[in-house]
């Protein structure tokens, strides 16, 4: 920690709250600059970028200055990136442009996504994207271009490839396959309604 970052600590200075969090290592516990509690002893103070990091240490906020006070917890977090995702799947969004977006590093974000979705943001991006065209296939009598390219991917051999990847079957195969079903339900249902 350098002397700037101790002065603020020291002398409570709330021009530094939001530019950096600090821990103390004997408490466990995190603070804003400007938190009244007792001066740590320096030696035991750890300095953090912002508020994850200190709680990806295992830090807990201090009950005073109260330093996740207005910061979302990284479930929420989150859940506004997924849904993002899902609003924007068709854009080409990328780790970067979410980021810069939701206000956290690219390594930050990439590994707090995936510890609580269990997939990448770009691995999400993928398969919402997959689930949409499997939709469109489905409900729709759009060309496999087409659908390719509503669901962001403009390439045609790099969506099929994709879509085979997850769905196990081509995007054609697919849509043979479940017009199909539809029409084996259709007779199933007949011979029992007679
Ligand atoms: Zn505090």
């Amino acid at each position: 920690m350098n002397d700037e970052y101790w002065q603020a600590i020291v002398l409570c200075d709330a021009s530094y709250d939001g530019k950096f969090y600090y821990g103390v290592m004997t408490t466990g516990i995190y603070c804003r600059p400007s938190c009244k509690s007792r001066v740590p002893t320096r030696a035991n103070v750890k300095v953090f970028r912002n508020a994850e990091q200190a709680i990806e240490e295992s830090f807990r906020p201090c009950k005073r200055c109260k330093p996740d006070g207005g910061r979302l917890p990284s479930e929420e977090w989150v859940a506004q990136i997924a849904s993002e995702i899902e609003k924007r799947y068709a854009e080409p969004v990328t780790l970067t442009s979410l980021a810069e977006q939701f206000h956290g590093s690219p390594y930050h974000l990439q590994r707090t996504f995936k510890r609580i979705v269990g997939v990448s943001p770009t691995d999400y991006l993928i398969r919402t994207r997959i689930a949409r065209a499997k939709e469109m296939l489905s409900e729709t009598d759009m060309p496999v271009m087409d659908v390719a390219f509503a669901v962001g991917i403009a390439n045609l051999s790099h969506f099929s490839t994709r879509f085979l990847a997850q769905v196990g079957m081509t995007p054609t195969h697919y849509r043979k396959k479940l017009k199909g079903a539809i029409a084996d339900d259709n007779g199933q249902s007949t011979e029992e309604e007679s």
